[in-house]
């Protein structure tokens, strides 16, 4: 390391350091915060430090060859469920053409603890930063650590492999959490280096999760100590991105946020500085539901919240109990939604976010969160569970416990998923380990979870089914499941079957690992198709004897039922609002879900036209135009 003397300090010689940064949807879009957030702590910290910057870098055809070309010294990058696999690829093929380049992965997702060979098996990464470390302390003692050739035991946080590979160290240098120093200005005082044209920022105002979800992954680190950033810094950072860049999305990626009282003065100065920005809260606080009805009415009164999303996971007590989910009880979420439905009926929506097939979970409890759909008129969204090798899920002991099946599949539908090849080039899609067993149901019990989720995903949030769950007061879902559409006959049903037998051949026979790519050149469409476009081909094919079967199952002698499906009918048909059908019923009370097609239908949108919609739904997966298909 060559060394120069200036003003008595001790610079070192300068060497670059690349951060690669992955996010499938906006890399490039999004203000690249950690990154910044870097080099202003190791300026606070290390100032006698000679690294130098190279831009942050995502993902493109470009990705290797501008990392060849620049040869930086060193390269960080997080790892996630969503980027592991093509880090992995881009990693390997980096150290083939600069084997002195030191390389690091810091993030949430990390196999080492559950592969201790991991280090052998991946030649090519030099050190990790422990999956809940901070990684501006864990980079600036890395930093000082190469400069001055010291042990890695001196980097907290740090993760390194034995002599021999097999196995991996951890130092034991301690670090406080508590005692973090958040970099002041991080933004402001990088103004030069922001020159991309950026919509959306990542925003933290407090680091890590008091509680420890078995299935959670979460950076910063679960089950222990928050970190807040001070106050004011928050509000110069908002203050300086909102008045520079013209920002369209904020994200606010704390675990709890609502927590503490302040949260509210960060909303209020976020909206005083541009009330037209969408913000989105991926935690919110999970004990404190005053604070959070204040920050949603806030935002809703401004239209800067798009959905509510009441992340219950799981309604059956059990499951809730094994997986050690803290949340707010299921009456104060619900108490929330009806208080902002009261005073915004026009602006408020919200959704239930569940995960599919925790321990503990049934089918009768599967079932159970359509009631409650059907009772708040309300959306839903629900995960599949992957296991996540950090949670504590993933660990052998509970894993034993609950009697966990895991599956490793292929799922292109979900975006994060895509796999690339050494030059960033998207080549198919990587396999994701999921459940699908554990000691409250069976792979079978599994299957029929997973084909009514998807059904459901298509039919209820895009308000094709809710209408008539509203009209008959009840949940539909399972009587569409299990009688009409085997029933409908036809192709409808061949569909059907196929996805059925297409779904046991990848989870009990293991014939393949592609769940959701499914072949239906049987029938007349020669395409692969996604399951819950498959759904929407369905219906598309046949409206009336999909809505007529309906009819026919709940009551032949039902004059409104028949109307209000012939009303349904039309929905989907009619190419134009002006040809929607005329009925004496009202059939617009309580049916608002998301601005589904009921809603468009309802309001005569001039921009609806119902079989571009749902073309969408179906296009977005199958990526073969309608008209092709039809
Ligand atoms: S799911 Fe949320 S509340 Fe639970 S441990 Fe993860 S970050 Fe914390």
């Amino acid at each position: 390391m060559t060394k120069m003397v200036k003003s008595g300090i001790i610079y070192h010689m300068t060497k670059s350091i690349t951060y690669i940064n992955y996010n499938p949807l906006t890399s490039e879009l999004a203000v690249p915060y950690l990154w910044l957030s870097f080099q202003a702590h190791i300026e606070e910290n290390y100032p006698e430090s000679a690294w130098l910057w190279n831009e942050s870098i995502s993902f493109s055809e470009s990705t290797l060859a501008t990392i060849i070309e620049t040869k930086p010294a060193l390269i960080l990058t997080s790892m996630y469920t969503w980027s592991y696999d093509k880090l992995i690829v881009l990693l390997k093929e980096v150290k083939k053409h600069l084997p002195d380049t030191t390389i690091i992965v810091g993030g949430p997702h990390q196999i080492y603890k559950v592969n201790p060979a991991w280090f052998k098996e991946h030649p090519f990464i030099d050190y990790v930063c422990r999956e809940d470390g901070y990684g501006e302390a864990f980079l600036t003692a890395m930093l000082k650590a190469l400069d001055e050739g010291l042990s890695m035991d001196t980097v907290p946080f740090c993760i390194y492999p034995t002599e021999n590979r097999l196995n991996y160290k951890q130092a034991t240098t301690e670090y406080l959490k508590r005692g973090f120093k958040w970099p002041s200005k991080v933004f402001e005082r990088f103004a030069n280096k922001l020159t991309g044209d950026y919509n959306t920022i990542f925003y933290e105002s407090s680091r890590g999760c008091p509680y420890k979800c078995t299935y959670c992954e979460w950076s910063g680190g679960t089950g222990d100590k928050v970190s807040f950033k001070p106050t004011e810094l928050i509000l110069e950072d908002i203050d300086f991105l909102l008045s520079n860049f013209n920002l369209k999305a904020f994200e606010i990626i704390d675990a709890n946020f609502g927590i503490i009282p302040r949260d509210i003065d960060i909303i209020k100065a976020i909206i005083a500085k541009n009330p037209k920005l969408k913000i989105n809260i991926a935690g919110p606080t999970k004990t404190n539901s005053k604070h959070l009805l204040e920050i949603y009415k806030l935002l809703t009164k401004h239209s800067m919240l798009d959905t509510q999303t009441l992340a219950i996971q799981e309604t059956s007590p059990e499951a809730l109990k094994n997986i050690l989910r803290k949340n707010l009880p299921l009456e104060d979420h619900m108490s929330i939604h009806r208080a902002l439905q009261e005073e915004f009926p026009e602006k408020h929506l919200a959704e239930f976010e569940l995960i599919l097939g925790l321990p503990g979970a049934t089918l009768d409890s599967f079932f159970d969160i359509f009631k409650l759909c059907n009772k708040y008129h309300m959306a839903y969204s629900r995960h599949k569970w992957k296991l996540l090798p950090t949670s504590p899920a993933a660990a052998k002991e509970y894993v034993e416990e609950y009697q966990i099946k895991v599956l490793s599949v292929e799922l292109p539908e979900d975006v994060t998923n895509y796999r690339f090849n050494e030059v960033g080039t998207m080549v198919d899609t990587s396999a994701v380990d999921i459940v699908v067993g554990t000691y409250s149901y069976s792979k079978e019990d599994w299957i029929t979870m997973y084909l009514v989720d998807c059904m459901a995903q298509t039919y209820y949030n895009n308000d094709i089914i809710q209408p008539l769950a509203n009209y008959l007061g009840k949940d539909i879902i399972k009587d569409i499941y299990y009688n009409i559409i085997p029933n409908l006959g036809g192709v409808q049903s061949q569909l059907f079957d196929i996805l059925m037998e297409h779904t046991i051949n990848v989870v009990e026979l293991n014939h393949s690992k592609d769940l959701s790519r499914v072949d239906i050149s049987a029938t007349k469409f020669k395409i692969l198709i996604y399951p819950k476009a498959l759904f929407s081909l369905l219906l598309l094919i046949n409206p009336a004897n999909f809505f007529l079967s309906i009819h026919k199952f709940y009551g032949k002698e039902d004059k409104k039922l028949l109307d209000l499906c012939h009303f349904l009918i039309q929905m989907i048909k009619s190419p134009k609002a002006k040809d929607l059908v005329v009925s004496e019923y009202k059939w617009d009370t309580k049916a608002r879900l998301r601005g589904g097609l009921y809603h468009y239908a309802i309001k005569g949108s001039k921009n609806y036209d119902p079989k571009e919609y749902l073309s969408g739904v179906l296009t977005n997966y199958t990526s073969t135009k309608l008209e092709s298909i039809l």
